[in-house]
């Protein structure tokens, strides 16, 4: 059979977790939390489900979710949706950047995806026909170089992807770099698409700057979050996203023979829950917590780290230890060591290898102290 995504690997992701699960090992590769969810919250889905709340919600997703969606943007970015034309609640962040790809990226599109990246925006601009533009975010520390980025723009450019804060690097945009991305867009019919899914998690003196903070991002931006990030359960997959009428208008028609539409019982759980602010504005200082704790133990190891800036990931640099391809290595660390971590360079554009592995840190303090233990061993 002819495949339309000929050369696609499986996950990075799936293949650590499988294999850290194979060898026992101390899984701080795949990003999700090993702790529970809100109580709370699991009884508000339950609630739902009994109160009766279990056919189609409609299309963008429940008014009273979508309401308080507008409510939180515009007190954090001062930038106020409209519910009803918008916003539109999604199956996860995932979802929400296949509708925008999918919506707007015709064959032959570019579309400028910075590396490192997650890795669904490539396969997905592919399935469209479209052609990602790669452009390699700067050295080990990955900055960003929007000079780079203008001479990739050519009349081809459809849409350009951006993450802050970034998987994996755990960088975050300054307010000086999104003007810079809000200079470099002005003048063309470039559409932003902003994944912003560790929106809620930042360390130390950084803020997180919105595309819908800056009046010439948010009228092309597509911004997209994720519930499942902001309130420990990566396994209900919600997420959402918002953009200016007329390209939501687009986003509508794929999300109607996509999914039509998502979970209804969770949504409404959504809704209750996010009217206190501080379930989300309290995740700052609960991560905080953790990259501090996590970075205290590796203080004796082998491994350097920059502090993480936001995400929940921390990058280790283990140049002082080996020479081996992060992909070796990072395999090595499971079998013979028992922890599993993510290899950047899968993530890169030439997959280039600065030797350095992303350890995940949304884990118990037991499981954070368990990996600390294993990495000192490592010489
Ligand atoms: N974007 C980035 C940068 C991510 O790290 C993830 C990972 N989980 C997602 C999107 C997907 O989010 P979701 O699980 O809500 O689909
Ligand atoms: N975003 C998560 C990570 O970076 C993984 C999501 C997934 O497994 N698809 O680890």
């Amino acid at each position: 059979i002819s495949s339309k995504l000929p050369k696609h690997e499986t996950s990075i992701f799936s293949v650590m977790s499988k294999m850290a699960f194979e060898h026992d090992a101390v899984n701080l590769s795949q990003g999700y939390p090993n702790f529970e969810t809100d109580r709370q919250l699991k009884e508000l889905v339950y609630n739902a489900m009994l109160d009766g709340y279990n056919q189609y919600a409609p299309l963008a997703g429940i008014t009273p979710l979508r309401e308080q969606i507008a409510d939180k943007i515009e007190s954090l970015h001062g930038k106020k949706y409209d519910k009803n034309t918008e916003i539109t609640v999604t199956n996860g962040a995932t979802q929400a950047l296949f509708l925008a790809i999918t919506a707007f990226v015709n064959h032959g599109d570019e579309v400028i995806v910075l590396k490192p990246a997650y890795d669904s925006y490539e396969p997905a601009i592919k399935l469209n026909g479209g052609i990602p533009v790669l452009v390699q975010l700067e050295g080990k520390g990955y900055k960003l170089n929007v000079e780079e980025i203008k001479q990739k723009i050519s009349p081809k450019t459809r849409m350009l992807i951006i993450n802050t804060p970034h998987n994996p690097s755990g960088n975050v945009f300054s307010k000086e770099e999104m003007q810079q991305l809000e200079a470099l867009l002005e003048g063309t019919d470039i559409i932003l698409l902003s994944d912003e899914v560790y929106e809620h998690i930042i360390f130390d003196e950084a803020k997180h700057y919105s595309a819908s903070a800056f009046p010439n991002l948010s009228k092309r931006a597509i911004v997209c979050a994720s519930f499942g990030k902001t309130f420990h359960n990566t396994g209900w997959k919600m997420g959402y996203c918002v953009a200016p009428e007329e390209l939501m208008a687009e986003i509508w028609k794929v999300m109607e023979v996509n999914v039509f539409c998502v979970h209804h019982p969770t949504q409404r759980a959504f809704a209750e829950y996010l009217k206190t602010p501080q379930h989300y504005l309290g995740l700052r200082d609960f991560y905080q917590e953790k990259r501090d704790k996590f970075l205290h133990l590796i203080k004796d190891t082998a491994f350097k780290a920059v502090p993480s800036k936001g995400t929940y990931f921390q990058l280790l640099d283990y140049s002082e230890i080996t020479n081996e391809h992060d992909v070796d290595f990072s395999r090595r660390l499971i079998k013979e060591f028992g922890v599993a971590s993510i290899p950047v360079s899968v993530f890169n554009k030439g997959k280039e290898d600065h030797r350095q592995l992303r350890f995940c840190f949304a884990k118990t303090d037991d499981t954070l102290e368990k990996a600390a233990e294993i990495l000192k061993k490592v010489k």
